[in-house]
């Protein structure tokens, strides 16, 4: 089975039910879809509208800049030509006090001498002498043109003309000029101001107002709007250079909305990883917290939520031996096979190392969470091949409910994994569902570690020794080194409890130098005795473990060839290449090694063959059945068969019975160790039992001796 590498149907359901997750529990600003579309949004809002608003306005800005000058220019235009047009009536009006100096008035004109009284004294109308009196001719404006003073304008006829007066003599000559459209045509050439007219009196243009100040009529002329000419002359460059304009605007919020979706990109990424496992893909610790979170808030009176937290027995091993990325792919494919088992239905997760954990929501949580355990351990029961790689590994697995006191997510996990300890503490491969009485064990546990600390460090343990007898003999041949821990208090806690916790606590290094250092000390002195010591797979899978025994050998003297190191069959299942390698170290040394405890757990006859154990000790677990259990005895005799088959010696352990002997001596086992023969005894008592060495065990009360 190779599902390491394959990528797995089920993967992208899986990955848009994470999304979906991070998003409901707020790991992530928004679900995949839902976030595109608020990031458009985002963009519009933050850099979209404000560019454009702002673009738009400095354009709308300088278009009525523009305008304003070309406005202005009208208007500065205007101002003039109206200060120009002022100029032509003043020249209007110097045309008419000539005219009335020279009394030459031309087409139109008229001349009037009159005496002071007013009386009309001579009169010339268009160049004829005429009988028409200045009264006649000027009106009411007569009183006024006799003061002196300005000439005045007048309506003749349709047109508009010009009156004055100048002084003859005593007498005075009043003149009266009709201004033509000629003089008017040359007055607009001489003065700029095109179509120069008179019009009919309105707002505009100069007013030409008579004596008594009422409009006669506007002079006018048509403006000339340099404004507009150059507004007409520049539209083209206005509009293209307003086009460039938004265009480089437009470029420079295409630019920012690249620049924002690859932020935008990379924040969504940066979210993805923070709550994703990078190796497996699974929501990590954090992301399995916040669901678990989410899951427990959405649950409104009793929480329907189970957390199944697993741990994989034997990971380390396989990463040791193998490497890491036969370690990573291993964990890759336990991932894809957990979330594979998950069917889409609940979240699985990796909160680290080899840690997984999965969820489980609804009114089934319960059950469902203990099914899947099954699930997990079936599927891990098949070894991986990795590269021809074998890595068997197991899941310990902790089950926890939540409850309406456990409604906390890491209250929760934490539950699950005590229960998963618990789970590892009963012997791996195997499912623990929490309960409060695991608290106390752990709690136990933690200050039973604590005070074994001190216990090795002041050398309070103690070693005591079974002996090993010949089958045939019944001499002493051997003995087993056995650990103990006087307790002060009535309580006794035994090498069953205490060493998995030393296990557990990192203590058992420690605890087997100072039991092999002891036992080897005491055993230099018991000639031709070989002593077994007990290794845990902890100490034998230690990379410097040849190397302890080594300077345990040195520091006491002890022969290695009377050394035996006893091992379970554990530590070849947890890892087989290393196994070898340490047990050919130990040969080198000349040290033994025991298969111990065979007949338990994994025993195989094809272990046997494939390491190069140098003896081998029956589990009292099999010996106990040979009486009653034909099955068990063909067994036991078969095993010892392929044991001397292979070169191996026979060591049955826990005989308590005298019938035993017979049976298992019969079947080809050579040596005996059991309560039959002694209990496990101090080093004094060893050295008693050994002199004279020729007493036979058997016949010794050795019920009778305790330590
Ligand atoms: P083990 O290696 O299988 O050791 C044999 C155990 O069986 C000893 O228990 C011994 O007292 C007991 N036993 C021997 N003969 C009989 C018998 O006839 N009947 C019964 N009922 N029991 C018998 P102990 O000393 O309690 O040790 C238990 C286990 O603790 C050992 O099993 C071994 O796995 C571990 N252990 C003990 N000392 C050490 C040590 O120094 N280092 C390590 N790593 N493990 C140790
Ligand atoms: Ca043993
Ligand atoms: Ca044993």
């Amino acid at each position: 089975m190779q599902i390491g590498t394959k990528v797995l149907p089920w993967q992208g359901k899986f990955q848009t039910s994470l999304n979906f997750f991070c998003f409901h529990v707020g790991l992530s600003n928004s679900p995949p879809m839902r976030s595109s579309r608020s990031f458009v949004v985002d963009f519009a809002l933050k850099v979209f509208a404000p560019s454009f608003l702002a673009a738009t306005a400095i354009a709308l800005f300088l278009l009525y800049l523009i305008n304003g000058i070309f406005e202005e220019a009208n208007r500065l235009d205007r101002a003039f030509a109206q200060r120009t047009a002022e100029s032509v009536v003043l020249t209007l009006r110097g045309d008419a006090a000539r005219a009335a100096e020279t009394g030459s008035t031309g087409i139109g004109g008229a001349s009037f001498l009159v005496d002071k009284s007013g009386r009309t004294l001579d009169a010339t109308v268009n160049g004829q002498r005429s009988g028409l009196t200045a009264s006649d001719y000027f009106g009411r404006n007569l009183a006024t043109l006799l003061e002196g003073g300005d000439p005045l304008f007048l309506l003749s006829g349709s047109d508009i003309a010009l009156a004055a007066g100048e002084p003859r003599g005593e007498n005075r000559l009043i003149a009266a000029t009709r201004i033509t459209a000629d003089r008017l045509r040359t007055l607009s050439r001489q003065f700029a101001l095109d179509n120069l007219r008179f019009d009919v009196p309105g707002e505009d243009g100069v007013a030409i107002l008579s004596a008594l100040g009422s409009a006669v009529a506007t002079l006018r002329w048509s403006d000339r709007l340099p404004g507009d000419i150059a507004r007409q002359k520049y539209r083209h460059i206005v509009t293209a250079a307003l086009t460039g304009f938004m265009f480089v605007v437009g470029l420079l919020i295409y630019m920012s909305w690249r620049g924002f979706k690859d932020a935008h990109e990379s924040k969504a990424r940066a979210i993805a990883a923070s709550v994703t496992d990078g190796l497996t893909g699974l929501p990590n610790r954090r992301s399995v917290l916040a669901l678990m979170g989410a899951a427990l808030r959405q649950t409104c009176g009793e929480p329907a939520l189970s957390v199944l937290y697993a741990n994989l027995d034997g990971f380390k091993e396989v990463n040791d031996a193998y490497g890491r990325e036969i370690g990573d792919r291993l964990l890759k494919a336990t991932a894809a096979g957990i979330a594979f088992l998950t069917q889409g239905r609940h979240v699985a997760g990796r909160c680290g190392g080899d840690e997984f954990a999965v969820l489980f929501e609804g009114h089934d949580h319960r059950h469902d969470a203990l099914r899947f355990a099954t699930h997990v351990n079936d599927f891990l029961a098949a070894p991986m091949v990795f590269d021809g790689r074998v890595a068997s590994v197991s899941a310990s697995i902790g089950i926890a409910h939540a409850d309406g006191a456990s409604a906390d997510a890491e209250e929760l996990l934490r539950r699950a994994d005590i229960a998963m300890y618990a789970a590892k503490e009963n012997g791996r491969n195997r499912m623990q569902v929490y309960e409060p009485a695991l608290e106390f064990q752990r709690e136990d546990n933690r200050s039973i570690a604590s005070e074994l600390r001190g216990a090795i460090d002041q050398r309070r343990l103690g070693v005591v020794y079974q002996p090993i007898v010949d089958a045939r003999t019944r001499r002493i041949t051997g003995v087993e080194a056995l650990v103990r821990w006087p307790f002060e208090s009535d309580r006794t806690i035994t090498p069953d409890i205490f060493i998995p916790i030393a296990e557990e606590y990192g203590l058992i290094e420690s605890l087997g130098f100072f039991v092999l250092c002891e036992a080897c000390a005491a055993a230099k002195h018991w000639d031709g005795i070989t002593l077994s010591v007990n290794a845990s797979p902890v100490q034998f899978m230690n990379p410097a473990f040849a190397e302890l025994v080594q300077r345990a050998l040195d520091e006491t003297g002890f022969d290695p060839m009377h050394l035996e190191i006893e091992v379970t069959e554990g530590v070849i299942i947890d890892n087989a290449q290393r196994t070898q390698a340490i047990i050919d170290q130990l040969h080198k040394m000349r040290v033994s090694v025991v298969l111990d405890d065979f007949g338990t757990g994994y025993s195989s006859i094809g272990h046997l063959r494939r390491f190069k154990f140098d003896k081998l000790k029956l589990d009292r677990s099999m010996v106990q059945d040979i009486l009653h259990k034909p099955a068990s005895l063909r067994l036991v005799q078969g095993t010892i068969a392929m044991a001397d088959a292979l070169g191996l010696r026979v060591t049955a352990e826990g005989i308590e019975d005298e019938s035993q002997i017979a049976v298992l001596r019969l079947a080809g086992c050579s040596q005996f160790q059991g309560y039959l023969f002694s209990r496990p005894v101090d080093a004094a008592r060893i050295a008693r039992l050994l002199n004279p060495p020729e007493t036979a065990l058997a016949e010794w009360p050795s019920r009778s001796v305790k330590f």
